[in-house]
């Protein structure tokens, strides 16, 4: 911290002589660091006198002045390490700098938001201070919300620097690498890239990976059949859950029941696969959903909630026939099952880049992990003026309608102050049913759902008034920061009122530093019961009993126990490490198929560059011929694969095979000849060599991009079925892997069996204005 203390000190020195700069002189900076670059020097050397130049920037478009404190974080987040900013410290104003440094490379500086309302105002309002020095500034994110057609993707990734959302990052980096022609990829490099809320987007959103999912699957009827056959199981007869609630699986009893029912003898057969596939997807949707908690059901779809905020994510959709299962369950109708083209996980597409850093309110309390898993050391930032908030003690109580009463008494006491007051919960159900409670008592507040960031920003803006009350879910309104009226700082500032303590303590501290932003008073108080979710699902079993004795001595008022206190920290403690090591497992699956895309992926590129392309195609077709070599038995088998890969007009009763296949050597012999014989027919078609080429190119393409398209369909059910299996004594990620691998191997056989039919007996229609149209086999 000391190293980049001094250099937060220089740039401040810096700034004095640069305010005597014209706005033209200033604006030459950027020539002049650039020429810099250029002529060798290394971009962290010029960290001093290009932040200078922003910040000097930032005054004169923006009429902001960077503090201390943020040239400081900015300092951190050019090493690619994390900055812990409190809320309110102006983590928007910090992003300058070092966006315009890294800009200044232009091989594209990446600012990541989760949140696409503010990727684009920032690009707007903030772009405004890049564009004056002279860089280039682009939004990734579709003007109007689902419009991607008005997004001129060759601009936005020439730009020096984007502005964008990490899922429009992520499909874009996936379709990139679907492209047939490097034309049609736009990202060139993913060199620097600063996350906002990065804790958000590499820890909360980190169970979804992205998917890109095409044309759908075979529809089936099983679901329902399924669906039917699962209602009538009993729990711990036929199957069980994990403790965690978070696993379900059948036990002996409930294969045999459903046996019966099915009339399938045996439903653990290879044969009876795809109906046990669907039944675990059943038993999954009815005991691992929640309806209301995890979805909901509107317009007869069901649309899934945000775990963490309870946001309505529309248009997304559980992978690998679990959707289906759930709208089984649910009666609504059956979508049709997409299959995966391409998948990453988000820490994966962040890995990529050559420098990453990130900034957040909170992320400290996940320091290790960020440690550990992405490298990144975390710094906290001192806050620009003295923190006064006064975080008070947990109010526990033995049940939920005690803990309502009381918070809400907390509301009213507040509300006679006149305070603003926010009363964070956990999930949409409970802030429906705070709101419910407080339009009884005609108190007049705004509930925050989040479903639309313009709206959310105007409730935001509201929240800091007095007599204000705000009902919001955890997350609700992330990016966007409460702003007090001078009379709620004379009143005391925002008091925020926490319903239950979430899954983490870094998301408390994050409903926390919603009061007392830049010095201002404020208070924080937590309403606990021991029904609280996190309790029931990690406390021990003690906890319930002594529960219910107090109900029964009608124990209503705060308990004081610091033993009671305790609990709460523990089952927290319990939380985040089963959420670290789900965290740490999808990692590890996804470092399995991480390894394959890039070899995948390593290999479309040079196909998709090279121009010499024939050392492929043959190596296929030898690849090919000496695999399947060993594997004919008969000289009918040879014929089929002739007829079917090589030559529809063989005839087999003519050729000398017929007499000698059983000599492998002549056999490999007179097969390689006839391959060469038919390709040079099929090559003569084509006029110009540039037609070759691209011939020859087209069908790489289009035989490996088959077969990968099925192995991430299939590694994504793979992965359904690994972990939704009791493994006992196994170790799903070991039979993942082993399974993969062997899948992996199969692919690369499959490529070159269709490579091979692909040059040989693809259909060449030329057409009159020179072109071609190639219809594959
Ligand atoms: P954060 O994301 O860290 O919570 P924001 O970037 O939203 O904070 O900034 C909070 C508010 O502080 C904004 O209204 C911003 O204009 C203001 N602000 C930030 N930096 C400064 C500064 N140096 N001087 C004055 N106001 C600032």
């Amino acid at each position: 911290m000391y190293k980049y203390k001094k250099i937060a000190l220089k740039v401040q020195k810096r700034i004095k002589d640069l305010k005597h700069f014209s706005d033209a002189r200033l604006k030459q900076q950027t020539k002049r660091l650039r020429d810099q670059l250029k002529n060798g020097a290394k971009l962290d050397s010029l960290i001093v006198e290009a932040y200078a130049t922003v910040c000097e920037a930032d005054r004169r478009v923006l009429g902001l002045s960077p503090y201390y404190t943020q040239i400081l974080g900015a300092v951190v987040l050019n090493y690619g390490n994390i900055a812990e900013m409190k809320t309110g410290e102006g983590k928007t104003l910090t992003a300058t700098m070092p966006m315009y440094l890294h800009g200044l490379v232009g091989k594209g500086a990446f600012l990541i938001t989760a949140n696409s309302y503010l990727a684009k105002r920032d690009a707007e309002d903030i772009g405004k201070v890049y564009r004056w020095l002279g860089l280039t500034i682009a939004s990734g994110v579709p003007e109007d919300d689902g419009d991607d057609e008005s997004r001129d993707l060759k601009k936005i990734y020439s730009s020096d620097i984007v502005y964008t959302t990490h899922s429009n990052l992520g499909f874009d980096y996936l379709f990139d690498n679907l492209a047939t022609k490097p034309e049609n990829q736009y990202i060139k490099h993913l060199n620097f890239a600063l996350i906002d809320e990065i804790d958000s987007i590499l820890l909360d959103q980190a169970q979804t990976p992205l998917i890109v999912s095409g044309a759908p699957n075979v529809q089936s009827n099983l679901y329902q059949l399924c669906e039917n056959m699962i209602q009538q199981l009993d729990e711990k007869i036929d199957f069980k859950k994990s403790e965690d609630g978070k696993k379900v699986w059948f036990t002996e009893t409930g294969i045999n029941n459903l046996e019966e029912y099915s009339g399938v003898p045996d439903l653990l057969a290879p044969k009876a696969h795809e109906l046990y596939q669907h039944l675990n997807l059943a038993l999954k949707a009815k005991c691992l959903f929640v309806r209301n908690r995890s979805y909901v059901v509107e317009n007869n779809e069901i649309v899934l909630l945000d775990k963490m905020n309870g946001r309505k994510l529309y248009g997304t959709k559980l992978q690998s026939g679990l959707h289906q299962a759930l709208e089984a369950k649910e009666h609504v109708k059956i979508s049709d099952d997409s299959r995966a083209l391409a998948s990453i996980t988000y820490q994966n597409l962040f890995r990529l880049f050559t420098r990453l850093s990130g900034m957040t309110g909170t992320a400290k309390t996940d320091a290790d992990e960020f440690r550990e898993t992405y490298h990144l050391n975390t710094f906290v930032i001192p806050t620009n003026e003295k923190i006064i908030r006064k975080d008070h003690a947990d109010q526990i109580y033995a049940t939920n309608e005690d803990k309502i009463k009381a918070s809400l008494q907390e509301v009213q006491r507040m509300r006679e102050l006149h305070r603003p007051v926010l009363i964070e919960t956990g999930s949409v159900s409970m802030s429906k049913l705070y709101s419910h409670i407080l339009l009884s008592l005609g108190i007049p507040h705004n509930i925050l759902n989040a479903n639309s960031a313009p709206k959310e920003s105007r409730i935001i803006a509201e929240a800091g008034k007095t007599n204000s009350i705000t009902v919001a879910t955890s997350m609700a309104g992330r990016g966007t920061d409460i702003k007090l009226s001078d009379q709620a700082i004379k009143n005391g500032g925002l008091f925020v009122v926490g319903t239950e303590r979430m899954s983490s303590l870094r998301i408390d501290n994050q409903l926390r530093g919603r009061a007392g932003r830049q010095g201002e008073p404020g208070d924080t108080k937590f309403y606990v019961s021991l029904e609280d979710k996190i309790v029931t699902e990690n406390a021990p079993k003690w906890v319930k009993r002594y529960r219910e004795k107090l109900v029964k001595k009608h124990v209503t008022s705060a308990l004081k126990k610091p033993r009671i206190k305790n609990i709460i920290n523990q089952a927290q403690g319990i939380q985040k490490n089963s959420e670290i090591s789900e965290r740490q497992n999808i990692l590890k699956f996804d470092e399995v198929v991480k390894a394959q895309r890039n070899c995948l992926y390593d290999t479309r590129n040079q196909v998709m560059r090279s121009d010499d392309l024939d050392h492929y195609v043959d190596t296929a077709i030898h690849s090919c011929i000496d695999n399947y070599l060993p594997k004919w038995k008969n000289y009918f088998d040879i014929t089929n694969f002739i007829y079917n890969n090589i030559d529809y007009s063989f005839l087999p009763n003519q050729s000398t095979l017929k007499d000698r296949w059983r000599d492998r050597k002549y056999l490999r012999a007179q097969l390689l000849n006839m391959i060469e014989t038919k390709k040079q027919r099929v090559y003569k078609q084509f006029e110009n060599k540039d037609q070759l080429l691209e011939y020859k190119r087209l069908v790489l393409l289009k035989s490996i991009d088959t077969m990968w398209i099925d192995q991430v369909d299939a590694l994504e059910q793979l992965k359904l079925a690994v972990s939704s299996r009791n493994w006992g004594q196994h170790n799903p990620i070991y039979e993942y892997q082993h399974e993969a691998r062997r899948a992996f191997h199969n692919m690369r056989e499959k490529i070159y069996l269709l490579i091979l039919r692909n040059i040989l007996l693809s259909e060449i229609v030329q057409k009159d204005d020179g072109t071609i149209d190639l219809i594959f086999v």
